[in-house]
């Protein structure tokens, strides 16, 4: 049993650091954290946006990170004190975290180093919907990307190796643009400073694009995402929305368009090791560039300061948590 600093989401705009006597299970392994981030999602939650299906307090929050086995509980197989392990469950914005075998965490693959591994879960979500992507683009097509954020980085550059003929990102932040385009973006839009629309037309032909893939986690991205795309197009949503919006479903039926949802979570857990394992393989090829996507780092104690900073400037792309 160890005592460990937690963090628990109590509410919009609240978020408290308590402690916790942390016991692993039959079932479970008991993990020391190497890191943490911060996931869209959890920002949402900390802005207000909490579905009602969410019962307060989250407790232990975050999802988010890695680190290294300190204990095992009694019927745990294929884990040992002293492993590496990346967390696809809850608890990680803390000292410890307990996950649940085999699913709760997964083993770090070799040969990838900790501060990347530690990104596991958003990583492979964004290179399995960039592979997704990819299989549905043909040659010559033009793709959007809807947000810049971490997310939106790593599917923009899966697309552009998995070639799409012109790759266009979009985001109302121009330091999240500049960073797009450094690492392969063809063409960026501020839809803040330029009519968005009017600008993919012009450089459609005036058709839209072929396919295009929402990863800003709002309304306004997905319905920006179905005014730019073209008839027949696709829309691949990889966006986890917490609140429900009104979208455009005369412009989806009109013109037939395809949608996908390119969650890697919400399958069996079974495909979910899968494509994770899949994922990995093409990180370990050096396909993506990830470490310039952590551009925030906080310490566990400075977990409040951390979300007001994530609301009051939106220049994150990915926030670390060290304890
Ligand atoms: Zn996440």
């Amino acid at each position: 049993m160890v005592k460990s600093r937690v963090v628990s989401f109590e509410g919009a705009g609240k978020v408290a650091l308590r402690e916790l006597d942390l016991k692993p299970d039959p079932n479970q392994v008991l993990v020391e954290t190497f890191q943490a981030s911060i996931c869209g999602t959890d920002k949402l939650l900390y802005s207000g946006e909490i579905p009602e299906a969410i019962k307060l307090p989250i407790i232990p929050w975050g999802h988010e990170g890695g680190g290294t086995v300190v204990a095992v509980g009694s019927k745990v197989c294929g884990y040992a004190v002293g492993d590496r392990v990346m967390s696809f469950g809850p608890g990680t914005y803390a000292d410890f975290f307990l996950s649940t075998v085999p699913y709760g965490c997964l083993p770090v693959p070799d040969d990838v180093e900790m501060d990347v591994a530690c990104l596991g879960e958003p990583l492979s979500c964004a290179v399995h919907a960039s592979q997704l992507v990819s299989r549905s683009t043909e040659v010559g097509d033009r793709v959007a990307v809807v947000g810049a954020g971490f997310a939106g980085q790593i599917i923009s550059q899966g697309i552009k190796k998995g070639g799409a003929e012109l790759v266009i990102v979009l985001d109302l932040v121009d330091t999240k643009l500049d960073l797009a385009k450094r690492l392969g973006a063809d063409i960026v839009v501020n839809p803040k400073k330029e009519n968005a629309v009017k600008a993919i037309m012009d450089l459609t032909d005036g058709r839209g694009v072929d396919v295009v893939v929402e990863a800003s986690g709002s309304g306004s991205g997905l319905n920006m995402a179905s005014a730019i795309v073209r008839h027949n197009g696709t829309i691949a949503i990889y966006s986890h929305y917490m609140k429900p919006f009104m979208v455009d479903m005369y412009r989806w039926h009109e013109d037939a368009l395809h949608i996908v949802h390119t969650c890697l979570m919400h399958h069996t857990k079974e495909e979910m090791a899968v494509w994770v394992r899949d994922a990995f393989r093409l990180v370990k090829k050096g396909l993506f560039e990830i470490k310039p996507l952590v551009n925030r780092r906080y310490r566990l104690s400075e977990i409040s300061e951390a979300f007001e900073r994530e609301l009051s400037d939106k220049t994150s792309i990915k926030t670390a948590i060290i304890p």
